[in-house]
Protein backbone atom coordinates (compact mmCIF):
# COMPACT_ATOMS: atom_id res chain seq x y z
CA UNK A 1 0.00 0.00 0.00
CA UNK A 2 1.32 3.57 -0.63
CA UNK A 3 1.09 6.25 1.24
CA UNK A 4 -0.32 9.91 -0.07
CA UNK A 5 1.93 12.61 2.30
CA UNK A 6 0.78 15.81 2.36
CA UNK A 7 3.74 17.35 4.83
CA UNK A 8 7.31 15.60 4.40
CA UNK A 9 7.72 15.71 8.37
CA UNK A 10 5.06 13.45 8.80
CA UNK A 11 7.24 10.67 7.01
CA UNK A 12 8.65 8.43 9.97
CA UNK A 13 12.59 7.17 8.17
CA UNK A 14 12.94 5.49 11.30
CA UNK A 15 9.54 3.06 10.86
CA UNK A 16 11.12 -0.55 10.42
CA UNK A 17 9.80 -2.67 7.52
CA UNK A 18 9.00 -1.40 3.93
CA UNK A 19 6.96 1.57 3.54
CA UNK A 20 5.80 2.92 -0.09
CA UNK A 21 4.98 6.78 0.26
CA UNK A 22 3.50 9.72 -2.86
CA UNK A 23 4.74 12.76 -1.25
CA UNK A 24 2.72 15.83 -2.85
CA UNK A 25 4.08 19.02 -3.88
CA UNK A 26 1.55 21.47 -4.70
CA UNK A 27 2.04 22.74 -8.24
CA UNK A 28 2.64 26.23 -8.81
CA UNK A 29 0.07 27.61 -11.14
CA UNK A 30 -3.01 25.44 -10.78
CA UNK A 31 -4.60 22.97 -8.03
CA UNK A 32 -2.97 19.72 -7.81
CA UNK A 33 -0.32 18.32 -6.99
CA UNK A 34 3.58 16.05 -8.31
CA UNK A 35 3.26 13.10 -6.65
CA UNK A 36 6.61 11.71 -5.99
CA UNK A 37 7.30 8.37 -5.22
CA UNK A 38 9.35 7.29 -2.20
CA UNK A 39 10.16 4.01 -0.65
CA UNK A 40 11.55 3.75 2.59
CA UNK A 41 13.10 0.11 4.43
CA UNK A 42 14.52 -0.44 7.53
CA UNK A 43 15.61 -4.03 7.82
CA UNK A 44 14.48 -5.65 10.75
CA UNK A 45 17.84 -7.68 11.05
CA UNK A 46 19.04 -4.04 13.39
CA UNK A 47 20.92 -0.89 12.64
CA UNK A 48 23.58 -0.24 9.89
CA UNK A 49 25.17 3.21 10.32
CA UNK A 50 25.79 3.27 6.17
CA UNK A 51 22.22 4.41 5.02
CA UNK A 52 21.97 4.15 1.46
CA UNK A 53 19.46 6.61 -0.64
CA UNK A 54 19.30 6.03 -4.37
CA UNK A 55 17.71 8.23 -6.99
CA UNK A 56 16.28 7.60 -10.40
CA UNK A 57 14.16 10.16 -12.90
CA UNK A 58 16.58 13.25 -11.51
CA UNK A 59 16.28 13.86 -15.74
CA UNK A 60 12.72 12.42 -16.50
CA UNK A 61 14.15 11.18 -19.66
CA UNK A 62 17.10 8.44 -18.27
CA UNK A 63 15.02 5.56 -17.80
CA UNK A 64 17.77 2.65 -16.95
CA UNK A 65 18.01 4.68 -13.16
CA UNK A 66 14.06 4.39 -12.99
CA UNK A 67 14.35 0.85 -13.38
CA UNK A 68 16.58 -0.30 -11.78
CA UNK A 69 15.43 1.58 -8.42
CA UNK A 70 11.76 0.81 -8.85
CA UNK A 71 12.39 -2.56 -9.02
CA UNK A 72 14.41 -2.42 -5.63
CA UNK A 73 11.48 -0.75 -4.14
CA UNK A 74 9.47 -4.38 -4.70
CA UNK A 75 12.39 -6.66 -4.48
CA UNK A 76 14.18 -5.65 -1.37
CA UNK A 77 12.66 -7.74 2.04
CA UNK A 78 13.31 -5.43 5.34
CA UNK A 79 13.51 -9.39 6.94
CA UNK A 80 16.91 -9.96 4.78
CA UNK A 81 18.41 -6.84 5.95
CA UNK A 82 20.17 -4.37 8.29
CA UNK A 83 19.99 -0.51 8.47
CA UNK A 84 18.20 1.57 6.07
CA UNK A 85 17.38 2.35 2.17
CA UNK A 86 15.75 4.92 0.69
CA UNK A 87 14.14 4.79 -3.11
CA UNK A 88 13.31 8.01 -4.93
CA UNK A 89 12.94 6.21 -8.58
CA UNK A 90 11.63 8.89 -10.16
CA UNK A 91 12.82 12.51 -8.02
CA UNK A 92 11.44 14.63 -11.18
CA UNK A 93 8.37 12.77 -11.14
CA UNK A 94 6.68 15.58 -13.56
CA UNK A 95 9.80 15.49 -16.22
CA UNK A 96 9.53 11.62 -15.90
CA UNK A 97 5.82 11.71 -16.80
CA UNK A 98 6.35 14.60 -20.21
CA UNK A 99 9.73 12.21 -20.85
CA UNK A 100 11.80 15.23 -20.51
CA UNK A 101 14.75 16.32 -19.21
CA UNK A 102 13.47 19.18 -17.38
CA UNK A 103 10.37 19.84 -15.69
CA UNK A 104 7.28 21.30 -17.61
CA UNK A 105 5.72 22.97 -14.25
CA UNK A 106 9.01 25.50 -14.29
CA UNK A 107 11.27 24.60 -17.09
CA UNK A 108 13.98 23.39 -14.28
CA UNK A 109 16.89 20.89 -14.20
CA UNK A 110 16.46 18.75 -11.67
CA UNK A 111 20.05 18.43 -11.23
CA UNK A 112 20.69 22.05 -11.28
CA UNK A 113 18.06 22.87 -8.55
CA UNK A 114 20.07 21.82 -5.32
CA UNK A 115 20.27 22.98 -2.82
CA UNK A 116 16.80 23.73 -3.12
CA UNK A 117 14.52 26.43 -2.10
CA UNK A 118 11.80 25.96 0.43
CA UNK A 119 9.80 29.11 -1.25
CA UNK A 120 10.88 28.21 -4.68
CA UNK A 121 8.93 26.70 -7.54
CA UNK A 122 8.62 23.04 -7.50
CA UNK A 123 11.72 21.69 -8.63
CA UNK A 124 13.55 23.61 -6.32
CA UNK A 125 10.60 22.38 -3.16
CA UNK A 126 11.46 18.98 -4.12
CA UNK A 127 15.70 20.02 -4.02
CA UNK A 128 14.65 21.63 -0.87
CA UNK A 129 13.12 18.25 0.52
CA UNK A 130 15.93 16.14 -0.31
CA UNK A 131 18.82 18.41 1.06
CA UNK A 132 16.88 18.87 4.05
CA UNK A 133 14.35 16.11 4.90
CA UNK A 134 15.96 13.07 3.21
CA UNK A 135 19.59 13.73 3.10
CA UNK A 136 20.32 13.13 6.79
CA UNK A 137 18.91 9.45 6.98
CA UNK A 138 21.76 8.45 5.00
CA UNK A 139 25.76 8.18 4.55
CA UNK A 140 25.74 7.13 0.86
CA UNK A 141 24.27 8.98 -2.04
CA UNK A 142 23.58 7.27 -5.20
CA UNK A 143 22.10 9.08 -8.54
CA UNK A 144 21.62 6.79 -11.50
CA UNK A 145 21.45 8.86 -14.60
CA UNK A 146 21.92 7.99 -18.54
CA UNK A 147 23.17 10.58 -20.93
CA UNK A 148 19.94 12.07 -21.82
CA UNK A 149 19.19 12.78 -25.56
CA UNK A 150 21.99 14.42 -26.88
CA UNK A 151 24.90 12.83 -24.69
CA UNK A 152 26.03 9.93 -24.76
CA UNK A 153 28.32 7.81 -22.47
CA UNK A 154 30.09 4.23 -22.04
CA UNK A 155 28.45 2.84 -19.46
CA UNK A 156 30.03 4.29 -17.02
CA UNK A 157 29.73 5.01 -13.03
CA UNK A 158 31.02 8.79 -12.22
CA UNK A 159 32.59 11.54 -9.48
CA UNK A 160 33.99 14.56 -9.16
CA UNK A 161 37.86 15.21 -7.62
CA UNK A 162 37.20 15.12 -3.50
CA UNK A 163 40.11 17.14 -1.96
CA UNK A 164 39.37 14.71 1.24
CA UNK A 165 41.91 11.85 0.71
CA UNK A 166 39.89 8.99 3.16
CA UNK A 167 36.16 10.27 1.27
CA UNK A 168 38.03 10.09 -2.58
CA UNK A 169 39.16 6.96 -1.79
CA UNK A 170 35.62 5.06 -0.13
CA UNK A 171 34.08 6.87 -2.88
CA UNK A 172 35.91 5.27 -5.81
CA UNK A 173 35.78 1.97 -4.54
CA UNK A 174 31.99 2.25 -4.32
CA UNK A 175 31.89 3.53 -8.00
CA UNK A 176 33.58 -0.37 -8.78
CA UNK A 177 31.00 -2.03 -7.20
CA UNK A 178 28.91 -1.45 -10.32
CA UNK A 179 31.80 -3.10 -12.53
CA UNK A 180 31.29 -0.82 -15.44
CA UNK A 181 33.69 -0.46 -18.26
CA UNK A 182 35.05 3.11 -17.74
CA UNK A 183 35.00 4.90 -13.80
CA UNK A 184 34.79 8.93 -14.74
CA UNK A 185 36.85 11.44 -12.99
CA UNK A 186 34.48 14.74 -13.77
CA UNK A 187 34.59 18.25 -14.29
CA UNK A 188 32.69 20.42 -10.71
CA UNK A 189 33.24 23.10 -13.01
CA UNK A 190 30.78 22.09 -15.57
CA UNK A 191 27.51 22.77 -14.39
CA UNK A 192 26.69 23.76 -10.74
CA UNK A 193 23.53 22.49 -8.17
CA UNK A 194 24.30 18.76 -9.15
CA UNK A 195 22.59 16.97 -6.73
CA UNK A 196 25.84 14.87 -6.10
CA UNK A 197 27.86 18.05 -5.68
CA UNK A 198 25.40 18.77 -2.40
CA UNK A 199 25.82 15.48 -0.88
CA UNK A 200 29.57 15.59 -1.52
CA UNK A 201 29.91 18.91 0.01
CA UNK A 202 28.34 17.16 3.06
CA UNK A 203 30.73 14.61 3.27
CA UNK A 204 28.61 12.10 1.87
CA UNK A 205 30.12 9.41 -0.36
CA UNK A 206 28.21 10.27 -3.68
CA UNK A 207 28.59 8.64 -6.93
CA UNK A 208 26.75 9.01 -10.27
CA UNK A 209 26.42 7.00 -13.30
CA UNK A 210 25.29 7.27 -17.24
CA UNK A 211 23.73 4.02 -18.05
CA UNK A 212 22.84 4.81 -21.57
CA UNK A 213 21.91 7.66 -23.96
CA UNK A 214 18.95 8.66 -26.05
CA UNK A 215 15.79 8.02 -24.40
CA UNK A 216 16.01 4.11 -24.52
CA UNK A 217 16.44 1.65 -22.01
CA UNK A 218 19.90 -0.16 -22.25
CA UNK A 219 19.74 -3.61 -21.06
CA UNK A 220 22.91 -3.71 -20.07
CA UNK A 221 22.60 0.23 -18.31
CA UNK A 222 19.57 -1.57 -15.76
CA UNK A 223 21.52 -4.49 -15.24
CA UNK A 224 24.50 -2.03 -13.90
CA UNK A 225 22.34 -0.38 -11.81
CA UNK A 226 20.25 -2.79 -9.87
CA UNK A 227 23.10 -5.43 -9.53
CA UNK A 228 25.20 -2.15 -8.62
CA UNK A 229 22.73 -1.06 -5.52
CA UNK A 230 22.91 -4.59 -4.02
CA UNK A 231 26.76 -4.57 -4.24
CA UNK A 232 26.37 -1.74 -2.83
CA UNK A 233 24.16 -3.10 -0.04
CA UNK A 234 26.42 -6.27 0.29
CA UNK A 235 29.74 -4.23 0.62
CA UNK A 236 28.18 -2.31 3.24
CA UNK A 237 26.70 -5.23 4.83
CA UNK A 238 23.26 -3.93 4.60
CA UNK A 239 22.55 -7.72 2.60
CA UNK A 240 24.39 -10.74 3.24
CA UNK A 241 26.28 -12.38 0.40
CA UNK A 242 29.03 -11.62 -2.33
CA UNK A 243 29.32 -8.60 -4.38
CA UNK A 244 28.57 -10.14 -7.64
CA UNK A 245 30.97 -8.85 -11.04
CA UNK A 246 28.83 -8.22 -13.31
CA UNK A 247 31.36 -8.74 -16.28
CA UNK A 248 32.99 -11.69 -14.96
CA UNK A 249 35.46 -12.18 -17.94
CA UNK A 250 36.07 -8.28 -18.98
CA UNK A 251 38.74 -6.28 -17.76
CA UNK A 252 38.54 -4.49 -14.41
CA UNK A 253 36.87 -1.14 -14.83
CA UNK A 254 38.92 1.63 -16.76
CA UNK A 255 39.81 5.22 -14.60
CA UNK A 256 39.74 7.69 -16.56
CA UNK A 257 39.49 11.76 -15.70
CA UNK A 258 38.14 14.70 -17.76
CA UNK A 259 38.61 17.18 -14.08
CA UNK A 260 39.87 20.42 -16.66
CA UNK A 261 36.82 22.38 -19.21
CA UNK A 262 39.01 22.15 -22.26
CA UNK A 263 38.23 17.79 -22.22
CA UNK A 264 34.55 19.05 -22.94
CA UNK A 265 35.27 20.08 -26.72
CA UNK A 266 31.83 21.90 -27.98
CA UNK A 267 30.91 21.32 -31.32
CA UNK A 268 32.18 24.30 -33.81
CA UNK A 269 28.86 25.11 -35.78
CA UNK A 270 25.78 23.51 -36.78
CA UNK A 271 25.90 20.21 -39.16
CA UNK A 272 25.02 16.67 -39.81
CA UNK A 273 27.32 14.55 -37.32
CA UNK A 274 29.07 11.60 -38.57
CA UNK A 275 31.24 10.35 -36.04
CA UNK A 276 33.93 7.70 -36.98
CA UNK A 277 34.98 6.10 -33.93
CA UNK A 278 32.94 4.62 -30.65
CA UNK A 279 32.47 5.98 -26.94
CA UNK A 280 35.06 3.88 -24.53
CA UNK A 281 38.15 4.04 -27.52
CA UNK A 282 41.34 5.28 -27.61
CA UNK A 283 41.90 8.07 -29.80
CA UNK A 284 45.63 9.49 -30.94
CA UNK A 285 46.33 13.52 -30.83
CA UNK A 286 45.12 14.47 -34.42
CA UNK A 287 43.35 11.17 -35.25
CA UNK A 288 40.20 11.69 -37.06
CA UNK A 289 36.74 11.46 -34.37
CA UNK A 290 33.92 12.35 -36.84
CA UNK A 291 32.85 14.87 -39.78
CA UNK A 292 30.05 17.33 -39.50
CA UNK A 293 28.29 18.06 -43.08
CA UNK A 294 26.93 21.22 -44.12
CA UNK A 295 23.75 19.79 -46.40
CA UNK A 296 23.31 23.54 -47.77
CA UNK A 297 25.89 22.78 -50.65
CA UNK A 298 25.96 18.74 -50.80
CA UNK A 299 29.09 19.10 -52.87
CA UNK A 300 31.17 20.78 -49.91
CA UNK A 301 33.71 18.77 -47.93
CA UNK A 302 32.63 17.57 -44.87
CA UNK A 303 34.42 19.94 -41.53
CA UNK A 304 37.06 17.22 -40.23
CA UNK A 305 36.48 16.97 -36.33
CA UNK A 306 40.24 16.04 -34.85
CA UNK A 307 40.98 15.14 -31.03
CA UNK A 308 43.03 17.56 -29.57
CA UNK A 309 45.36 15.72 -27.62
CA UNK A 310 45.20 12.04 -27.09
CA UNK A 311 43.28 9.72 -24.65
CA UNK A 312 39.80 7.87 -24.11
CA UNK A 313 36.81 8.63 -25.54
CA UNK A 314 34.34 9.29 -22.47
CA UNK A 315 31.36 10.98 -24.07
CA UNK A 316 30.13 11.30 -27.46
CA UNK A 317 27.19 13.88 -28.76
CA UNK A 318 24.45 10.79 -29.75
CA UNK A 319 22.07 12.44 -31.98
CA UNK A 320 23.15 13.59 -35.88
CA UNK A 321 22.40 16.93 -35.17
CA UNK A 322 24.88 19.02 -32.71
CA UNK A 323 23.87 22.60 -32.33
CA UNK A 324 26.93 24.92 -32.26
CA UNK A 325 28.24 24.92 -28.78
CA UNK A 326 27.06 21.79 -27.57
CA UNK A 327 29.43 19.43 -26.00
CA UNK A 328 30.51 16.88 -29.15
CA UNK A 329 33.11 14.53 -27.51
CA UNK A 330 35.16 14.29 -24.31
CA UNK A 331 38.79 12.93 -24.08
CA UNK A 332 39.70 11.97 -21.14
CA UNK A 333 42.97 10.41 -19.32
CA UNK A 334 43.60 7.18 -17.62
CA UNK A 335 44.48 7.36 -14.06
CA UNK A 336 45.97 4.40 -12.24
CA UNK A 337 43.61 3.43 -9.60
CA UNK A 338 46.25 3.76 -7.17
CA UNK A 339 45.79 7.43 -7.27
CA UNK A 340 42.75 7.33 -5.77
CA UNK A 341 42.86 4.15 -3.69
ZN1 LIG B 1 20.96 12.93 -16.40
Amino acid sequence: MTELIHNPAEIDFERPGKHHYQVAFHLDGTWGYSLVPLTVINGLRGPNANGIICFGGTHGNEYEGQLAVKRLCADLDPAQMSGRVILMPQLSESACIANSRTSPLDGVNMNRAFPGNARGTISYRISNFVKTRVFPHGRVVIDLHSGGKEGAFPICTSFHPIPDKAQQSETARVARLFDPPIILIYASTMASGLLTDEAEAEGKITVGSELGGGETTDREGVRTGYEGLLNVMKHYGLLDGDIVRLRPDGPEPRLVRADQLHYYVPCPRDGVWEPVVDRGEWVDKDQLIGRLHDFSDHASAPYEIRARRPGWIAMMHLSARPVKGQTLYVVADEVPWTEVL
